[in-house]
C-alpha cells in the first residue's frame, strides 16, 4: 500500500527542553517516538469525502503540534497515512452493528489486519488511529441533523454564545491502550472531524492520542483537553495538566523552548457568532509581534460535498490586518470556512472553523398535541405576516401576525390570530426564549394556556 508521511513541521527548537523520557501514563512504554498509522475508514458504501486529506491533515498537524510543545519537544509524532481511503469490506449499518465499543472493536480488528498493524517494530510507540466516515448513529454533520421520530432535530453542541463546537451522542469516538502491540488504538468517528467547528481539534487529540498514552480524565474536571476544552476553545488556547505530565516523566523547563512555528501565536474567531443571513461575517485575527504576513487565503463552502469559495489577499507591506471579511450569505445555511496563512519568514498556520447563517424569517418548530388528532404539529414562518400550522392528518391552519416583540409571562414573542374566524389566538416564543411553549386563548379569554413545548427546527 502507499503509504506517505504526513509533513507536520518542524515543531520546536531542538535541545530547549530537559528531563525525559516520556512514558506512556501508568505505564513505562518509550514515548520519544510516537508512530502515528493514520486511516481514514471508510464503509464500502459511502462515498470518500472530496478533501479527505486536507481534513485528516489539518486534524493531525495540530495534534501533532499540540503534543509536541505540551511534552517540550522530548515526544514527537510521526505520522502516516495510507494514499487511499481503508475501504470496509462491510456497509456502515454493518459496521455500526451493536453498542459503540463494539463498533470500535470491529473497525480496529479489519484495520489490524488489513494494514499489517503494526508491523515491524523500530522502538517507537506505535497508535493505529482511525478516522471514521460514519458515526455510531446516522448524523448529517455538516447541518448537525438527526431524524428522531420523523422530525429533523438538532445534534450537536453550541455554547452560550451560539457558537458551535464538536459534541454529538450519536458520534461513538474512543480509544484504548493495545496490550498486544504495546501502543494504542484509537478512532475518530465523524463527527469529532468531517466538519471541523471550534474545539474539534480537541476531540482529534483527546481521543486519537491523549488515551491511547494512557492519559485519564483530570478529576475535577476543568478545561485542559483531557477533560471539557472540546466545548470551549481550540486546542492551541488548551493545555495538559502539569501533574498529568509529571506523570509521565515531564519535568517543567526553565524557559519555554523557543517555537519556530504560528502554533498559539495565530489565532483566528469568526465574528458575529451567529450570524443572520445577510449580515457580513468577518474572521478576527490575532498575530505574533513583529508578523510580516505574506499571504492569507480564506475559503468558506456550504456544503460538504460542494466547492469551496477561496479569496486570496496580500497585506500592503505585510502589514498584518486585525480582520479578513468571509462575506454575507443571502440564505439560511451552514457555512464551514478554512483560512491560510503565510508569513513572510516562511511560517504557515490553518485554521478551520463553522458557523450557520440563520433567517429569522424562516423559522419552523413542531410540539407535540395530546388530544386528537395527536401527534407532532409543525408550525412554519409562512411570509412576512403569516404562520401555518400543519397537523398529522395533513390539515393546514393559518394565522396571521397581530402583534410582534410583545410579552407574556416573562418570554418575548409574536401574538397571531387564527384566520378565517380569529377566534383563537395564539403565542410563539422567540427562538431561545424561555420558558419555550406555544400559548393560546379563546377570543375575549384573558388568560393563556400551554398546547405543548416548542421544539425549534435545526436551521
Ligand atoms: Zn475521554
Amino acid at each position: 500500500m502507499n503509504v506517505r508521511l504526513l509533513v507536520l513541521g518542524g515543531l520546536l527548537a531542538a535541545g530547549a527542553a530537559t528531563a525525559g523520557p516520556i512514558h506512556a501514563y501508568g505505564g513505562t512504554n518509550d514515548l520519544a517516538r510516537i508512530s502515528v498509522t493514520v486511516v481514514y475508514f471508510l464503509p464500502r458504501d459511502r462515498p470518500p469525502v472530496p478533501d479527505w486529506r486536507d481534513r485528516i491533515g489539518f486534524a493531525m498537524r495540530r495534534v501533532a503540534a499540540f503534543h509536541e510543545r505540551e511534552f517540550s519537544g522530548l515526544s514527537v509524532l510521526d505520522a502516516r497515512m495510507p494514499g487511499e481511503p481503508l475501504v470496509s469490506e462491510l456497509t456502515a449499518d454493518k459496521v455500526r452493528e451493536g453498542d459503540a465499543t463494539a463498533m470500535f472493536e470491529r473497525m480496529a480488528a479489519e484495520a489490524r489486519h488489513r494494514l499489517g498493524w503494526p508491523g515491524a517494530r523500530d522502538g517507537s510507540f506505535p497508535v493505529l488511529l482511525l478516522f471514521s466516515d460514519q458515526n455510531h448513529r446516522e448524523l448529517d454533520d455538516f447541518t448537525r441533523t438527526r431524524i428522531e421520530d420523523g422530525v429533523p432535530v438538532h445534534e450537536g453542541h453550541v455554547g452560550p454564545d451560539g457558537r458551535h463546537h464538536p459534541g454529538a451522542k450519536s458520534g461513538g469516538s474512543r480509544a484504548r491502550m493495545d496490550p498486544r502491540s504495546g501502543g494504542g488504538i484509537a478512532l475518530v468517528t465523524a463527527d469529532g472531524w468531517r466538519v471541523p467547528y471550534e474545539g474539534s481539534d480537541c476531540v482529534a487529540y483527546h481521543e486519537g492520542l491523549g488515551h491511547t498514552l494512557g492519559l485519564p480524565h483530570p478529576e475535577p474536571a476543568d478545561r485542559s483537553v483531557m477533560s471539557t476544552a472540546q466545548y470551549h476553545m481550540p486546542i492551541h488556547r488548551s493545555w495538559i495538566n502539569a501533574d498529568q505530565k509529571q506523570g509521565m516523566g515531564w519535568a517543567p523547563a526553565a524557559a519555554p523552548p523557543p517555537s519556530n512555528t504560528l502554533f498559539g501565536a495565530f489565532h483566528a474567531r469568526h465574528e458575529p457568532a451567529e450570524p443572520r443571513t445577510g449580515e457580513p461575517v468577518r474572521l478576527d485575527l490575532s498575530w505574533p509581534e513583529g508578523a510580516r504576513v505574506a499571504r492569507i487565503t480564506t475559503a468558506t463552502q456550504t456544503a460538504l460535498f460542494g466547492p469551496w469559495h477561496e479569496a486570496v489577499l496580500r497585506p500592503p507591506e505585510g502589514t498584518p490586518p486585525a480582520f479578513v471579511a468571509l462575506g454575507a450569505f443571502s440564505g439560511a445555511t451552514p457555512v464551514s470556512w478554512r483560512i491560510r496563512v503565510e508569513l513572510a519568514d516562511g511560517r504557515r498556520e490553518e485554521l478551520w472553523g463553522y458557523f450557520q447563517a440563520a433567517d429569522p424569517a424562516s423559522r419552523s418548530f413542531w410540539y407535540d398535541y395530546r388530544f386528537e388528532p395527536a401527534g407532532k404539529r409543525i408550525w412554519r414562518a409562512a411570509g412576512p405576516d403569516l404562520w401555518t400550522e400543519l397537523d398529522p392528518t395533513g390539515r393546514l391552519k393559518v394565522f396571521r401576525i397581530a402583534a410582534r416583540d410583545s410579552d407574556v409571562g416573562g418570554a418575548r414573542g409574536t401574538l397571531a390570530t387564527e384566520l378565517p374566524g380569529r377566534h383563537m389566538e395564539v403565542f410563539i416564543p422567540d427562538r431561545g426564549a424561555r420558558p419555550g411553549h406555544l400559548l393560546f386563548r379563546l377570543t375575549g379569554e384573558k388568560d393563556w394556556k400551554a398546547l405543548g413545548e416548542i421544539h425549534d427546527f435545526p436551521r
